[in-house]
């Protein structure tokens, strides 16, 4: 999982063939995790809402990825939940190729709970390697989750500069009092 493609992954729904892409999917996961996070869903009393749901579970799963996802127990879990998800070879014909291609197909018809919608793109991302560079951030009134370098600690300029202050107020205040 060390390499990343940016492979493009198609899903059969309503009859028809969708292509979403890694990337994509990713941003569908951090960004249902932080809106449960700016709209107090962990906090409120189990959540009512498809949406609502869907965007607790994804905090959840991004949650355990960065805490667990080093553990074998982790991705035995996860092969448990997906052991469902059904795919298929279905051959297309491409306009201005001259042979057919076979190309691998999420079955997406009859997924109808909020934890299949999260499990599938998780499951995609973090197969194509995008799941790597996921990142919490640092600036604990935040904490919200995004996709950065190595280094990188918070999610924005905004949440470095904030946290900067925080420190260099911590060492005036010791500085002065400690005279
Ligand atoms: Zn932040």
């Amino acid at each position: 999982m060390n390499q990343k493609t940016s492979r493009k992954n198609m899903q059969l729904l309503d009859g028809e063939l969708k292509s979403l892409s890694s990337e994509g999917l990713v941003s569908f996961l951090v960004r249902n995790a932080n809106e449960c996070i700016q709209q107090g869903l962990l906090q409120s009393n189990a959540p009512q809402h498809f949406d609502e749901v869907t965007r607790v579970i994804s905090h959840q799963l991004l949650e355990k990825y960065l805490s667990e996802s080093n553990k074998q127990e982790f991705w035995a879990y996860i092969n448990e939940a997906s052991k469902n998800l059904k795919y298929r070879n279905i051959f297309v014909y491409p306009k201005n190729q001259s042979k057919p291609e076979c190309i691998d197909v999420l079955e997406m018809e009859g997924f109808a709970t909020p934890f299949e919608q999260v499990l599938y793109p998780f499951v995609c991302a973090a197969k194509d390697g995008h799941l790597e560079n996921l990142k919490k951030c640092n600036n604990k009134s935040c904490s919200h989750f995004f996709i950065g370098r190595k280094n990188k600690l918070w999610c924005s300029d905004r949440c470095g500069s904030k946290a900067r202050m925080q420190k260099k107020r911590k060492k005036d205040f010791i500085k002065k009092y400690n005279h």
